[in-house]
């Protein structure tokens, strides 16, 4: 079992996310962290709609 470095939940099927842009910009610039499926899905939600009024 893997844990989500988000919610710090363990998921049987987590993926991996390269962090970018300005989320660790002063430590290294792609960070690799593990994300349960619906923090990933939060994750590309948030990158693709921009326009949300969230
Ligand atoms: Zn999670």
């Amino acid at each position: 079992m893997l844990k989500c470095d988000f919610c710090e939940e363990e998921s049987e099927s987590v993926v991996r996310v390269a962090i970018d842009e300005n989320y660790d910009r002063l430590t290294e610039r792609h960070v690799k962290k593990y994300a349960c499926q619906e923090c990933s899905a939060k994750k590309e939600a948030a990158r693709k709609g921009q326009c949300d009024p969230k």
